[in-house]
C-alpha cells in the first residue's frame, strides 16, 4: 500500500504554505504528500475574485510555489485525486479511485464547497460559482460577450466580482438577500458608503428578496426574483456562501460538525490528525471561543502552523482573524470580531474614502477597520485586539490625534 509520513489532505493555500515552509523547516524528500482534487498546483485564491478575474494576473502569477518546487524537494503532490473516506484510528485514506493511502501524520485541508442555488433553471449555463481556478478562467472567458450580469449575494465574491464585472462595462445588478450589503459584517453606516460606491460606478441593487427560477433556453436570459420583478441578463455569478468540504469523513472517528472540530493546537479528536483552514473549527484562544474562518489569512497561517506541528512544534494557535479586500480603486482590511461589541467608533472621513472603524466591547478594541489610513492605525489594529486594549472612544474618534493618544479608558 503506497502512504507517507506526513500526508496533506487537500491541495489549497493550506498545502502550498505548509509545503513551503516544510522545505525551510528540513523536511526530507519522500516525506510529504499531497493528495488534491484540483487539477492545478497550489494557487493563491484572493486573485480569483480580483487580479486573475479581471485578466491583470496570470496561473503562473498566482502559483504559491513554482510548479517544480513540489518535484524539485521529493514532495509527492497527486492531482485530481480524490478522497472517498479516512479512517483515522487505522491512519488509511480511501482513494476513489479505488484502493488506500496510509499517513503517520495527517493535515485535513479540504476546504469548502460554494452553496448551490436549487431552484428551477440551476442547470442552465452562464450560471457561474466562484472557488477554484477553473471556475475564475470560465467567468473570465464569460467577460467578453456580456453585456447585462446579475450577482446573487452581496458578501465577499458578490461585492467582488461585481467590481470586476462593472469595470469590465458590463451592467450589473446585484441581488440581495438583507436589506443592505454585509450586514454581518459592516456597520449600517459602512454598508451605506459601499453601496453609494458601487451605485455611483453603476452597480444596481435589489434588496431585501431572493431568485426563485432562472430562465432561458441553454443559458440564462433572465432571473426570477421573489418580489416578482425579472432581470435580463447574459450571464449570473452567485456568491452565496460556501460550506466546509467534510462529506469524505463520515464514519472517519473525528468529531465533525460546521467543519472538523479542533483544539487550540489546531488537533482534531484523534491523536496525529490535525485540521487547518476553512474547514477547520478551532478553539480561538484569543476570543476564548470556537470559530471557522474563510479567508486566506487563515489558511495561510494555519498552513504554517501545521509545518511546524508537523516539526514538532506545539504551541496554542494564537492569531487575530484578518482579511483584506479590493473592489474598484478601494482597498480595505479588516481584524477581529465585531460580533460582541457594544460601541462602533468612526476615524477619518467617509467623504474621502479614508475612514477606520473601531468596535469596543466594554472600552477594549475587539475589530477594526482600516481603508486608506496611516500605517499607525493598521498597526494598531491587530496589536490592540491581541493585547485586549482598553480605549478612550472620544480620543480614538479625533484624528487630529495620533492613534496612540486613544490608549487608556479616561
Ligand atoms: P459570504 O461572504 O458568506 O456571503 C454570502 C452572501 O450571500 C451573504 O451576504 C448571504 O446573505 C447571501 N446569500 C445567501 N443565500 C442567498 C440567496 N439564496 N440569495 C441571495 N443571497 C444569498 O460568501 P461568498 O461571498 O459566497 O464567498 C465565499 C467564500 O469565499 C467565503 O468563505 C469568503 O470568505 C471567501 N472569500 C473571501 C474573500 C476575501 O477575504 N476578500 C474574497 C472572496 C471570497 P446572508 O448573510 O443573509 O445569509
Amino acid at each position: 500500500m503506497d502512504g507517507s509520513k506526513f500526508v496533506i489532505l487537500g491541495g489549497g493555500m493550506v498545502a502550498g504554505y505548509a509545503a513551503k515552509l516544510l522545505v525551510k523547516l528540513g523536511l526530507k524528500p519522500g516525506e510529504l504528500t499531497i493528495l488534491s482534487a484540483d487539477n492545478s498546483v497550489p494557487y493563491e485564491r484572493p486573485p480569483l475574485s480580483k487580479g486573475f478575474l479581471a485578466g491583470k494576473d496570470s496561473e503562473e502569477a498566482i502559483r504559491i510555489n513554482p510548479e517544480d518546487f513540489y518535484r524539485k524537494h521529493g514532495i509527492e503532490l497527486k492531482l485530481e485525486c480524490e478522497i472517498s473516506a479516512v479512517d483515522s484510528k487505522r491512519k488509511r485514506l480511501t482513494l476513489k479511485s479505488g484502493g488506500e493511502y496510509s499517513f503517520d501524520k495527517l493535515i485535513i485541508a479540504t476546504g469548502a464547497r460554494p452553496r448551490r442555488l436549487n431552484i428551477p433553471g440551476a442547470d442552465l449555463t452562464n450560471l457561474y460559482y466562484l472557488r477554484t481556478l477553473d471556475d475564475s478562467t470560465a467567468i473570465r472567458n464569460s467577460l467578453e460577450e456580456a453585456k447585462h450580469a446579475v450577482v446573487i449575494g452581496g458578501g465577499f465574491i458578490g461585492m467582488e466580482v461585481a467590481a470586476v464585472l462593472t469595470q469590465k462595462e458590463i451592467d450589473v445588478t446585484m441581488v440581495l438577500s438583507a436589506d443592505r450589503i454585509s450586514p454581518r459584517l459592516f456597520s449600517p453606516e459602512m454598508s451605506s458608503f459601499f453601496e453609494g460606491y458601487y451605485a455611483a460606478h453603476g452597480v444596481r441593487f435589489v434588496k431585501n428578496t431572493t431568485v426563485t427560477e432562472l430562465r432561458g433556453d441553454n443559458a440564462v436570459s433572465s432571473v426570477v426574483l421573489a418580489n416578482g420583478q425579472t432581470v435580463s441578463c447574459d450571464m449570473v455569478v452567485a456568491g452565496i456562501g460556501v460550506q466546509p468540504a467534510i462529506e469524505m469523513l463520515t464514519n472517519s472517528g473525528l468529531e465533525v460538525g460546521d467543519g472538523v472540530m479542533v483544539n487550540e493546537y489546531l488537533e482534531s479528536s484523534q491523536p496525529d490528525v490535525l485540521a487547518a483552514g476553512d474547514v477547520a473549527n478551532y478553539q480561538d484562544v484569543l476570543f476564548g471561543k470556537r470559530r471557522r474562518v474563510e479567508h486566506w489569512d487563515n489558511a495561510v497561517s494555519q498552513g504554517q502552523y501545521c509545518a511546524r506541528a508537523l516539526m514538532g512544534e506545539r504551541s496554542p494557535f494564537r492569531h487575530v482573524p484578518y482579511f483584506f479586500s479590493d473592489v474598484f480603486d478601494l482597498s480595505y482590511e479588516y481584524w477581529g470580531d465585531s460580533s460582541g461589541a457594544d460601541q462602533i467608533v468612526y476615524r477619518g472621513d467617509f467623504s474621502d474614502k479614508s475612514f477606520s472603524v473601531w468596535w469596543l466591547h466594554k472600552s477594549v478594541v475587539v475589530a477594526a477597520f482600516t481603508m486608506n489610513r496611516p500605517d499607525e492605525e493598521r498597526d494598531a489594529a491587530p496589536k490592540w485586539i491581541e493585547t485586549r486594549q482598553m480605549v478612550s472612544a472620544g480620543r480614538l474618534k479625533d484624528p487630529s490625534q495620533p492613534i496612540a493618544a486613544a490608549l487608556g479608558r479616561t
